[in-house]
């Protein structure tokens, strides 16, 4: 990775430049940087899926979005191809990702297509920035895409594996929708906060085996009254270890959401899926149209970003995405170009 001086992007008839407020480090740029997983598009390519900032520049028939603030969806679907029209938009195979089908938003400008662009409502609420929004493209969309996905309700008892930088944000959701709430992680910090923002029981599994954790959340399922039939377990942390420690809590009409990514393959016995007449389900990100509805979450003040995120300059972005890639950063970070230092 490299700092570069790059030409003035000029837009064409449908697409907008957004100048980047923030782009959130996701585990999946881990995973193109240091090279398990090929970009789709050729290297040299520019990084960063998560991303807010303001149009500056609009092609011919995108003038309606020139100096507005907006959100540029993780996942952005073609609209028009069978998957878009059977409403499975992000399995569109001429999907476009920033960061992966094109250059992305770890730069102080981005290419974009006008659609699916999420228009950002200001003012802003107090306490919120426009570069804190960007983990609304990824980290709080996609858990809130694979928690809408699951039906998720007020008589269900949740387990959300990884309290970080995704599953912080999942934790919320699942609280505001009304769910009785459990978190898992191996970071006590990660836990306390968890454990504020909606968790009702939180769990160590740096310090307690998978059969300890079962016993504790089946005595939270009774003790919490809720009728829901089946946990809601969803897999945020991203590792091979919380993956299996996801598959491993399934109960009877259990249901699974794998939301983290894990390049490296775990050994589990699929058929507890039959046997227990459970479901496991995947997300890749969230559909444009749900975007509106979990910025509305954020903006209301049931999903709170300052403490699960840091901002760092994005000249740093060489040492954070190593630091996240070892799992060394306990928040979601965005970088955020034009400035050095800025830590909260
Ligand atoms: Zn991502
Ligand atoms: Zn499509």
């Amino acid at each position: 990775m490299k700092l570069c001086d790059l030409p003035r992007l000029d837009p064409g008839s449908d697409e907008v430049v957004v100048e980047v407020a923030g782009c959130g480090v996701c585990h999946t740029d881990i995973a193109f940087a240091y090279g398990d997983v090929p970009t789709r598009h050729a290297l040299p390519l520019i990084l960063g899926h998560e991303i807010s900032g303001r149009v500056v520049a609009a092609g011919e028939n995108a003038g309606a979005w020139l100096g507005r603030s907006v959100i540029v969806p993780a996942v952005i679907p073609c609209g028009v191809c069978p998957a878009c029209q059977a409403g499975r938009a992000t399995i569109c195979r001429q999907q476009f990702m920033p960061g992966n089908d094109g250059n992305g938003g770890f730069a102080t400008h981005v290419l974009v297509p006008t659609r699916g662009l999420c228009a950002v409502p200001e003012p802003l609420p107090s306490g919120l920035t426009l570069e804190m929004l960007s983990v609304v493209a990824d980290a709080v969309s996609t858990p809130y895409e694979a928690i809408r996905r699951s039906q998720l309700g007020a008589e269900d008892v949740v387990v959300i594996v990884g309290a970080g930088g995704v599953g912080g944000f999942g934790v919320q959701i699942a609280a505001a929708l009304g769910a009785a709430v459990v978190a898992i992680d191996r970071d006590r910090e990660r836990l306390d906060l968890a454990a504020r923002y909606g968790a009702g029981l939180v769990l160590d599994a740096a310090s307690t085996e998978l059969k300890g954790l079962k016993a504790a959340v089946r005595t939270f399922l009774k003790e919490s009254g809720r009728k829901g039939i089946g946990l809601k377990i969803f897999e945020m942390s991203g590792t091979p270890a919380g993956q299996a420690t996801a598959f491993g809590l399934l109960d009877y009409g259990a249901y699974l959401g794998v939301v983290g990514f894990a390049s490296k393959p775990i050994e589990i016995r699929l058929s507890n899926l039959m046997a227990l007449d459970a479901t496991a389900r995947g997300n890749w990100g969230c559909p444009p149209d749900q975007y509106p509805a979990a910025l509305q979450m954020v903006l209301a003040g049931k999903i709170a970003l300052a403490p699960f995120i840091e901002l760092h300059a994005l000249e740093e972005a060489p040492a954070i995405l190593e630091a996240v890639a070892k799992h060394s950063v306990r928040r979601r970070a965005i970088l955020k170009p034009g400035q050095r230092k800025e830590k909260q």
